[in-house]
């Protein structure tokens, strides 16, 4: 199997993207307009196995870039529109691409070819494509075949290039659409941002390969989606979006009617959220646990009991294991390494091959996998093993907690001291001091805090992680 074989096996007449600046196009209109831009890219001077990097606004040009990558042959390199120019240097002299495509007016001198793409169909790259006509052959393809690579958010030291393979995409998006059974008639409401795996590959992929239809929205508002809600299906998001669902009153059972799927990841959900959005819509939300590196690995189930505060079952094909409190896994979804980085794969595979996942995590009573945040969150402190997350709980569960993070901050006698940063409801006062007393009723005294910082908000990433490095240059 290859996109190409999926993109040929239904019908071209169905609509595919439903976009919110009135352009829309059928699964036909989108493969072709891939083509035409695999054409446009081969003309620009792109050669098989160039790399084409990407920073532009969501649209759906931005996203036929990556169908068109497969179509020429070349590999999709996305960036977050976020980077810094300096960040963009290290990406650009790291990844070597052979085009790089950005906003109008943004010259970048470090590449050989430049090329402009707006969010409404606008820059250099669209006249090219106008003179194209997509009457091209698509490139050999196999299993193998590096399509994409996708650079990881980088929280310790600098970021790394996944590179992912058609397999690794396809074999995920196959095991997605059984789990979460995914059919034609399926209506996605896609608010999420592209130069992500979860945007570009579990969203984009899964609804490619079933033929179904998504509500492309270039930015995610709450309500928006909201009213979406009634044309659609299926949502998938991060935590932030039911968050914010949640804050809007008209969210109810009645306007969620058509809904039969919510889909969550990228950042842990709240328990509490699972639950209050389970009490207002009569929906459990389902939330999955995946990385850059592997695409997804695990799933609550589509029928069954979907956990809150777990990530549920491996997905099939997919073998996943804890060995020494750490998450690692195996199978068709695991990139084959990172580019132009042998010290780093090396280091990131087990003797037998699993990948480290860098996910601390255990298998609860039941089978589903908990995730107990990142191994290098854990703190170290006087020697012992604290994972944060057992003690964020206990903090979340006390009144007047919205949500908490906890880190390591240096200490002269500890290494590390705990420090709890936390966010308080609206209008109740907290107590540091009787907070810390109450916890060390349940935790052992090396776990409880040695101090606790209020805040209005904990700084996320736009996938909705809490940034504890922020946290720790802020507080440290
Ligand atoms: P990224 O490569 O940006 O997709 O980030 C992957 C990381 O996000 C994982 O290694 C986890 O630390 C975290 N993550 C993803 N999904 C979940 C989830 N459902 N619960 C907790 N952490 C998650």
């Amino acid at each position: 199997m290859s996109f190409a074989t999926v993109a040929h096996s239904y019908n071209p007449d169905a609509p595919f993207i439903l976009g919110d600046d009135g352009r829309d196009f059928t699964h036909g209109a989108f493969w072709a307009l891939a083509g035409r831009l695999a054409q446009a890219l081969a003309q620009a001077g792109a050669r098989p196995g160039d790399r084409i990097a990407v920073q532009v606004e969501k649209s759906v040009e931005a996203v036929a870039l990556f169908y068109a990558c497969l179509r020429g042959g070349f590999v999709f390199l996305p960036l977050n529109t976020a980077y810094t120019a300096s960040e963009i240097d290290y990406f650009l002299s790291d990844a070597e691409p052979g085009i790089f495509i950005t906003a109008p007016g943004k010259p970048q001198a470090r590449v050989a070819k430049q090329l402009t793409l707006d969010d409404k169909g606008g820059g250099t790259l669209m006249e090219l494509l106008a003179g194209c006509d997509g009457a091209v052959a698509d490139a050999p393809s196999s299993a193998d075949t590096l399509c994409a690579i996708l650079y990881t958010s980088g929280t310790t030291g600098k970021s790394k290039g996944a590179m992912l393979s058609q397999g690794n995409l396809l074999s995920n998006a196959e095991a997605l659409m059984q789990e979460w059974r995914f059919a034609s008639a399926d209506t996605l409401i896609h608010a999420l941002p592209v130069y992500h795996t979860h945007g570009l590959f579990v969203a984009m992929n899964t609804l490619f390969l079933v033929g179904g239809k998504m509500l492309f929205r270039r930015k995610f508002d709450a309500a928006d989606v909201l009213r979406l809600m009634p044309q659609a299906t299926v949502l998938m998001g991060v935590p932030t979006f039911y968050t914010r669902l949640l804050q809007q009153e008209g969210l109810t059972r009645e306007a969620c009617k058509t809904m039969r799927l919510f889909v969550s990841g990228s950042a842990p959900l709240l328990a509490e959220t699972h639950r209050d959005f389970e009490a207002r819509t009569g929906h459990a939300i389902l939330e999955r646990y995946g990385m850059t590196e592997t695409n997804m690995n695990t799933s609550n189930p589509y029928e069954g009991k979907r956990k809150p505060g777990t990530v549920g079952f491996a997905l099939p094909g997919i073998a996943v294991r804890v060995r020494e409190g750490m998450i690692e896994v195996k199978g068709p979804n695991v990139t084959r390494g990172y580019w132009r980085n042998e010290e780093k794969t090396k280091a990131s595979f087990t003797g037998d091959g699993f990948f480290i996942t860098g996910d601390l995590g255990y298998f609860d009573d039941e089978g589903y996998v908990v995730i107990n945040g990142r191994g290098s969150d854990l703190i170290i402190t006087g020697g012992f093993n604290v994972y944060p997350k057992e003690i964020e709980e206990k903090i979340d569960a006390m009144p007047g907690v919205v949500e908490s993070a906890v880190i390591g901050l240096p200490h002269a006698d500890f290494g590390e001291a705990v420090t709890a940063v936390v966010v308080p409801r609206k209008g109740a006062a907290l107590d540091g001091a009787a907070m810390i007393a109450e916890l060390r009723v349940s935790l052992a005294a090396f776990k409880v805090p040695k101090s606790i910082h209020f805040v209005e908000e904990l700084p996320r990433n736009t996938m909705g992680k809490v940034q504890k490095k922020v946290l720790r240059e802020r507080f440290g």
